[in-house]
């Protein structure tokens, strides 16, 4: 495993990592064997964690935590330290896909309403002709339903699998099911089936580069306000907090 350096925001690890170091990292955990858990971290991440400890552990001991969120990278400046890139999960997602393209590698699709990740894997079969999708399976994170699970990826032998559960589901369930898989790389990757199947529609580019991501879903999708509040108003909110009290800390030591 290459060192990286990380933030810590809010007690919770991000990983300084570029799109290109983190899909270099994800091959470099598929030759390496074992299993390796990945988490996209985004600001709701940070803040279920505040309350939420098997979340926070789970994240803690996470082999790469990949920043997803432009707010993370604000943070991170306003707390001075360093998060350079963002790694959204929909377009790792999309990596991985060029990267089974040209070394074979074997990705799993699993989560999202029945009939996504089918259509995910339909468009990324069009996109990168030659991407080996080893299966996909909607599932669910209920326990009743890993053992049908757990013999579909058995037969299926991914290298990588996507987990499409929305958060923290996904990665708790990952936490708790990849040890006995024996897969070498699970990401929790949230909407990302959705997006890439066309089924949800992403926000344009120059949206994304000002960091405005967030109220393009906010209009399409009002119903995530509770979450969309907590990602851009909680989230910063608790994190200047947090900086104060410590710069009042340290004047009281000195
Ligand atoms: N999902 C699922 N089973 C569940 C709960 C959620 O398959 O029990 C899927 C849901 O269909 C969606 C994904 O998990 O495809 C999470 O989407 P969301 O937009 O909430 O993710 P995030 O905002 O965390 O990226």
């Amino acid at each position: 495993m290459q060192s990286y350096s990380s933030a810590t925001l809010l007690g919770v690890r991000v990983d300084d990592v570029s799109m290109d170091q983190a899909v270099a990292q994800i091959a470099a955990f598929v030759r390496d064997g074992g299993s390796h858990h990945v988490v996209t971290v985004n600001p709701e991440f940070v803040m279920s964690a505040q309350r939420d400890t098997e979340f926070l552990h789970t994240l803690q001991r996470a082999d790469l935590a990949v920043p997803d969120g432009v707010g993370l990278n604000f943070a991170a400046r306003w707390t001075g330290q360093t998060l350079r890139s963002r790694v959204p999960g929909i377009e790792l997602c999309e990596r991985l896909a060029s990267l089974s393209a040209t070394t074979g590698i074997r990705l799993y699709l699993l989560g999202a309403a029945p009939g996504v990740a089918e259509a995910a894997a339909a468009v990324l079969e069009q996109r990168f002709p030659g991407v080996t999708i080893a299966g996909c399976f909607a599932g669910s994170p209920r326990p009743d339903d890993e053992p049908e699970i757990h013999q579909r990826l058995r037969a299926a032998r991914p290298d990588v699998l996507l987990v499409a559960y929305g958060s923290p589901a996904q990665d708790l369930w990952i936490a708790c099911n990849q040890p006995v898989l024996n897969i070498p790389v699970a990401i929790g990757v949230g909407g990302a089936l959705d997006y890439i199947s066309g089924r949800v529609i992403r926000a344009p580019q120059w949206l994304r580069r000002i960091g405005l991501e967030w109220l393009f879903r906010l209009i399409r999708q009002p119903w995530r306000w509770k979450r969309i509040w907590t990602a851009v108003v909680r989230f910063p909110v608790a994190v200047i907090r947090e900086q104060r009290t410590k710069k009042q800390k340290n004047k009281g030591t000195k």
